[in-house]
């Protein structure tokens, strides 16, 4: 009888399915990413949901089920480490949600269990022996993956509130973007590095454009999914405004494995003051890269945090305080199914014209 690989899919958290995929390829296995998130996948997502999950939760939920209509058999999903965040649970419960919905799978929830996943599950589902420099060679691959999708993220905000054509960025980094997903070998990866490097300087730019700096923090999930935050980075970037976001998927995956050096150091010299303790999220990392970047002199800073996020919302307390003490303006965005693009729009557009007029900045 054949013996037919099982499909393998995770739900979408900006564009960190491209390291996952060529993770499980080069150890052997089959996948399939979930079509990307659309207001579709949020509607599923929330209809299936208990109506107090956090936002993520849904969203997760709706790409769960557009991969298994696709004819996914096998899910991977976050499920960090023990700890506050609600996040630990989300697999146990989406996996009854969808038994009960009558799709057959595995559910797998990525935390403590990494050395069975790799040395068991995975020989499973690829049908041949995991070996230590299969995995070491497999996990090299993913990290410099990882590491180029930073890259393209980082050039794409540093240069769109520069462009001279509207969407020429966009192309440019969706085009970065697939080159890094077709690599297959280092070889392939160092010639795509190159070609990244051309593609990004070969857009016209007006270097002398006068732009703010507005930093984005929150929740890790919204900072890296932009269908979740209605796409505010791009929003911001083409109204002149020069985004920095130190949240990537390379940063999240490389805590997985080693401490945090950065993390740590601003809980204990910078938020302690604020927040003694931690509430399970990315809340003392959103008060502590407040004040970083208000002393750098940023002009403003947006937070994204889902509605219902217990962790940010007790951040949300302190950044009154926080704001007025840094002379900086904040702008919070409370993220959910009901959340419309043009509520977004309206408050950036007026958050953005009020920071020109107070640094007395042209929009042109
Ligand atoms: S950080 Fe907030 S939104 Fe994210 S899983 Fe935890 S509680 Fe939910």
């Amino acid at each position: 009888m054949k013996n037919i690989k099982p499909l393998i899919t995770s739900p979408h958290m900006g564009n960190t399915y491209i390291a996952v995929k060529a993770f499980l390829e080069t150890v052997g296995c089959l996948y399939v990413p979930c079509p990307p998130t659309s207001r579709r996948t949020i509607e599923l997502g929330a209809r299936y949901s208990p109506e107090f999950a956090c936002f993520p939760f849904k969203v997760t939920l709706g790409n769960m089920i557009e991969a298994l209509e696709k004819g996914a058999n096998v899910i991977l999903m976050a499920a960090g480490r023990k700890g506050l965040c609600r996040l630990a649970y989300y697999h146990i419960v989406q996996e009854k949600i969808l038994k009960n919905l009558g799709f057959e799978f595995e559910m797998v929830g990525l935390g403590n269990n990494l050395r069975d996943v790799l040395f068991r599950k995975i020989e499973l589902w690829s049908g041949k022996r995991s070996t230590l420099p299969g995995l070491i060679k497999a996990t090299a691959i993913t990290f410099r993956k990882l590491k180029l999708i930073r890259k393209i993220e980082n050039l794409t905000r540093n240069l769109r509130p520069y462009q001279v054509e509207r969407g020429e960025v966009e192309k440019i980094s969706r085009k970065a973007l697939a080159l890094t997903e077709e690599a297959k070998t280092f070889s392939q990866l160092k010639t795509v590095e190159r070609e990244i490097k051309r593609l990004f300087t070969s857009i016209p730019i007006m270097k002398k454009r006068e732009v703010l700096k507005v930093v984005v923090v929150g929740e890790f999930f919204c900072c890296l999914e932009p269908a979740v935050s209605f796409q505010i980075e791009k929003i911001l970037g083409e109204m002149g405004v020069l985004v920095t976001n130190n949240m990537s998927s390379y940063r999240l995956a490389k805590g997985f494995l080693f401490p945090d050096l950065q993390k740590w150091w601003i809980n204990r010299f910078i938020v302690k003051k604020y927040l003694r303790y931690s509430g399970g999220g990315e809340e003392r990392r959103t008060l502590g890269e407040i004040e970083i970047y208000a002393r750098k002199g940023y002009d403003g800073v947006c937070i994204l945090s889902p509605f219902l996020c217990l962790p940010e919302n007790t951040a949300k307390t302190i950044l009154p305080s926080l704001s007025k003490k840094f002379k900086i303006p904040v702008l919070s965005f409370s993220l959910d199914e009901n959340f419309s693009e043009v509520n977004m729009l309206t408050r950036v557009e007026s958050f953005v014209d009020m920071l020109r007029r107070k640094k007395n900045v042209s929009g042109n």
